[in-house]
């Protein structure tokens, strides 16, 4: 079942192209998660310091530095950015091996990100360097500061604007994390009232919706990666036992 293979793992790495994001894909799931004992850490790519009607790019990075680190710990985990520019995040070879030694780094069991359809560039590029970043971050052959290392897991969480072809492969039940996932986004001004889009009501209602098909109050609903992918990306584990 898949939430033994979450719930199960000892570290969870959660990247997100902008700071919030990572907590709607995977909040009530990291929450979840830390309060078992796994070691979660959040990922933001970039702060996502555009598009504040008042303050300057720099001001409203650090509010966001400011809003992430009550985030995470409301939340039970860690958190990280690369600090790439929000709207400009390249989509490139140095920045998929930035994500690279990331996981080679906290060596996560499970990494999840956006999934690919989205309007969003930035969301696009995150999805496509952590899966490049997580095959990287295998490679036996590629030297970096840390040996290599293969998460067994990569799933892309739901996020309102990655919602092109977004089917879910898997529903998460998140119930207990749910109220400490609201206090969690509240801290971010984003959802009190920055954005004209109703962040919580819709993450809210959302998390119900997928708890009602998955039996349970509150779920997450992810999407797996192929089963030529799960078989490529094992290629580089050490052999199994017959
Ligand atoms: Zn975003």
């Amino acid at each position: 079942m898949i939430e033994q293979q979450i719930f199960g793992a000892e570290r969870i790495l959660i990247v997100g192209a902008h700071a919030f994001d990572g907590e709607m894909i995977a909040g009530p799931l990291a929450f979840v998660a830390a309060s078992r004992g796994i070691e979660v850490t959040f990922l933001h790519l970039t702060m996502g310091e555009q598009g504040h009607r008042c303050l300057s790019t720099s001001l409203y990075a650090e509010q966001k530095r400011k809003e992430a680190a009550d985030a995470a710990s409301r939340l039970g985990a860690k958190w990280l950015t690369l600090d790439f520019p929000d709207a400009f995040l390249p989509n490139d070879e140095q920045t998929a091996l930035a994500v690279c030694d990331v996981i080679r780094r906290i060596r996560p069991n499970v990494v999840i990100t956006h999934w690919h359809g989205s309007w969003h560039k930035d969301h696009r590029a995150a999805s496509e360097l952590t899966k490049t970043g997580v095959f990287y971050a295998a490679l036996p052959t590629l030297e970096r500061e840390s040996p290599a290392f293969s998460p067994s897991l990569l799933l892309f969480g739901e996020n309102w604007e990655d919602d092109e072809g977004f089917t879910p492969t898997y529903l998460v039940d998140v119930s207990s994390g749910f109220e400490p996932w609201r206090e969690a986004a509240s801290t971010y001004e984003l959802a009190r009232g920055l954005s004209s889009f109703p962040y919580l009501d819709y993450y809210s209602a959302l998390y119900r919706l997928r708890g009602c098909l998955r039996g349970t109050m509150y779920a997450q609903a992810f999407m797996g990666m192929s089963h030529s992918w799960n078989a490529g990306a094992g290629l580089f584990l050490p052999p199994q036992p017959a």
